[in-house]
């Protein structure tokens, strides 16, 4: 064991050296395209250099999804590097980068959120970091002001209590400029001096936001009171100097280990992604280089008349600005009047975004832009393998996309009983984004996965083989809606924490059948799309309850219903504002029993005409056998569907529901080869 483990550690090492090597390598690289005029980011050398790394991985026995993670971060901190590089070069001078100490006034003490996103942000500056402690954002801001402090760190938005009004409200009036970015995420821990039941805590120190941020866990598990803090460092101090184990607090891991406290409970937010944006600012503005991806802040208030925002808004819509957000606050002194702030991906050196400054100013009686600097938010180049295969092979499908055209223009002929799932409220395709997936439109999706989560390890393998053939969506049922009493009706929601795992692991949204009205909440709080069975399609009350969800909703057709009902069971979850609905041909009872059911591909380009929303086919319940699946899964995209969910099992013969239907995994690989061509 000790040989192995020193084995170990010297490929590990090895692995280090090399990172390091590289990373001087992009620096070189950097001062290359310095000279040269070049961008920072070549998609097709990343493209290229992903391809020839997977290709050469597989054949060293590594996953494709495995090579890509890891070359992903690879790539991201060699742009980073890059960028940084270009960035200190074109804002301070030899002489302020030799400068090694840099103050950087932050809310808190050391251990706080502000004082984690510090590090992360200067990380790679390669200066030393004096955090200057200020009890209050105002003295934050004023410590850059008059110059005790180089940088402000201030945190501006959440993702689950949202925008932090006071700092809002300071940006209005400073005259410091926004230079940078960071996010952090936050993970509350509940600690205590010593471990002590739940049941017995009397009192929990917290700061108001990291509060508001684990309500639930806090009114489910504990009975007693919060006193509120300015910090979250600070309430864990404050524990560990009184001494007293029934008294607790909110803070992140990192202050619990540097207070030497014990952590009783971790992950306690209200919900899992729970990231904190913060803003630096300094005196001096910076100057973004154009070839690196900036965003723009700015502050402005439209006109007290009729469109004025909307006026304003659809100049971003002109110049094809992405906004990536929007804030309204109050204006101090006149009540029901509003500021907006507001983020865009642009540089303020462009010449197309100065123009957009230009007519926006135009439209706004109040106007201040808070900074222009580099965003953090990143895009990763996508290996489309499919798309360019698809792209090569000149296939018919032109005339089929001229035909959609047509349809989409076309007027349905008859009177419907649905509004909102019609092309008469709605001419262009529905498009659902789920994580980086898009449904919908253009795009032929791929659901796999196998009929029930039978136990981690089998989501596990399927999630890998999924990936591996490039499909986009885990499917796993979790509730089976079963003909017989006595089958197997599905590992509820231990299953559901198998599949959610599993869809995270392979970096894929997952889709899970909901059965009844009180399990929609806690499924739509994890999984990334709800199903709704053929067998429930008519079950109103539990239309309506998914209605009031933001998921998305994959509606399946009744076995017995028209595409009339089909449709009008969407418009109950259109009609309680949940827009997001996914419709599912998967097969009807007929008079023919040779095959389950009869898949009606005829309803595809029925519904293409008469919908907006988008149509993925099931074969594999429609026919039942899993040989037969394979020629109408081919026949669904011909035919126009956006994209079929497709049932696989690692053991087919030993699968707990439907096992007949399922694919060996190596037939699912042949058949998304197959489908590529098409
Ligand atoms: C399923 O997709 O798991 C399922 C039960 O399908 P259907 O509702 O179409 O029978
Ligand atoms: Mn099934």
């Amino acid at each position: 064991m000790e040989e192995l483990r020193d084995k170990i550690n010297n490929v590990d090492a090895q692995i280090l050296d090399l990172l390091s090597e590289r990373k001087k390598l992009s620096i070189d690289v950097i001062k290359q395209k310095e000279q040269g005029g070049k961008p920072i980011r070549d998609r097709d050398r990343e493209r290229e250099l992903l391809n020839r790394l997977i290709e050469h991985g597989r054949k060293r026995g590594l996953d494709t999804h495995f090579i890509t993670k890891i070359f992903y971060e690879v790539i991201d901190d060699s742009v980073r590097t890059q960028q940084l590089y270009l960035h200190k070069l074109g804002n301070y001078s030899t002489t302020e980068i030799k400068q090694n100490t840099i103050r950087v006034a932050i809310q808190g003490i050391e251990g706080s959120y502000s004082s984690l996103a510090t590090k992360k942000f200067f990380e790679n500056t390669e200066t030393e970091i004096v955090l200057v402690n200020k009890e209050r954002f105002e003295d934050v801001v004023k410590s850059v002001e008059n110059e005790e402090a180089d940088y402000a760190v201030l945190p501006v938005e959440n993702t689950t209590s949202g925008g932090i009004n006071e700092v809002h409200d300071l940006l209005l009036d400073t005259t410091l400029s926004i230079i940078g970015e960071e996010v952090y995420q936050v993970k509350h821990c509940l600690v205590a001096t010593e471990e002590i039941s739940l049941g017995k805590l009397t009192k929990i120190y917290a700061h108001y936001q990291a509060a508001a941020q684990c309500s639930e866990f806090i009114k489910t598990n504990t009975n007693c009171g919060i006193e509120y803090f300015a910090d979250t460092a600070m309430s864990g101090q404050r524990i560990k100097n009184e001494g007293n184990p029934s008294h607790a607090a909110i803070t992140s891991e990192d202050a619990a280990v540097q207070f030497g406290l014990k952590i009783l409970r971790r992950g306690i937010a209200n919900q899992e992604g729970n990231f904190t944006r913060f803003l630096i600012a300094a005196r001096k503005p910076v100057n973004v280089d154009l070839r690196i991806p900036a965003k723009t802040s700015l502050i402005m208030a439209t006109s007290h008349s009729p469109g004025s925002l909307f006026e304003a808004l659809s100049i971003f819509k002109k110049y094809n600005v992405n906004m990536t957000r929007l804030q309204s606050r109050p204006i101090m002194g006149n009540p029901w009047e509003e500021m907006f702030y507001l983020d865009f991906i642009g540089n303020t050196t462009d010449q197309k975004i100065q123009s957009l400054i230009d007519e926006l100013g135009k439209h706004t009686r109040f106007f201040k832009i808070l900074g222009c600097y580099p965003t953090i938010e990143f895009e990763r180049t996508k290996l489309d393998a499919d798309i360019d295969e698809i792209d090569s092979i000149t296939y018919e499908t032109d005339s089929v996309t001229d035909e959609n055209e047509i349809l989409k223009k076309k007027k349905p002929k008859i009177k419907t009983s649905y509004k909102f799932a019609g092309r008469d409220y709605k001419t262009d395709d529905t498009i659902i984004k789920v994580k980086n997936v898009s449904i919908g439109g253009d795009n032929f999706v791929i659901m796999a996965g196998p009929c029930s989560v039978e136990s981690n390890e089998q989501i596990l393998t399927c999630a890998q083989a999924a990936k591996e053939n490039n499909a986009h969506i885990l499917r796993g049922g979790c509730f089976k809606p079963r003909t017989s009493p006595y089958s197997f009706m599905g590992l509820g929601y231990e299953g559901l924490k198998f599949l959610v795992e599993a869809g995270k692991a392979y970096d894929m949204p997952v889709i899970t059948e909901v059965l009844s009205i009180n399990q929609v909440t806690e499924v739509a709080k994890h999984s990334d799309i709800l199903q709704i069975g053929a067998r429930n399609m008519q079950n109103f009350p539990l239309l309506i309850e998914v209605g009031k969800t933001q998921r998305p909703v994959m509606l399946k057709r009744g076995m017995m219903s028209s595409i009339d009902e089909l449709l009008n069971a969407s418009e109950y979850i259109l009609a309680q504002g949940n827009r997001q609905v996914i419709l599912c041909e998967r097969g009807i009872r007929t008079f023919e029993t040779a095959t389950r059911n009869t898949l009606d591909l005829s309803a595809i380009p029925v519904l293409r005409e008469l919908t907006h929303l988008p149509i993925i086919v099931d074969p594999s319940h429609a026919v039942g056998h899993r040989d037969k699946v394979i020629p109408l899964a081919k026949a669904a995209k011909v035919v126009g569907a956006h994209g079929i969910m497709i049932e696989f099992h690692p053991e087919p013969e030993k699968a707990l529901s439907d096992g007949d239907q399922a694919l060996y995994i190596s037939q699912f690989e042949q058949l998304m080869k197959d489908l590529q061509k098409i």
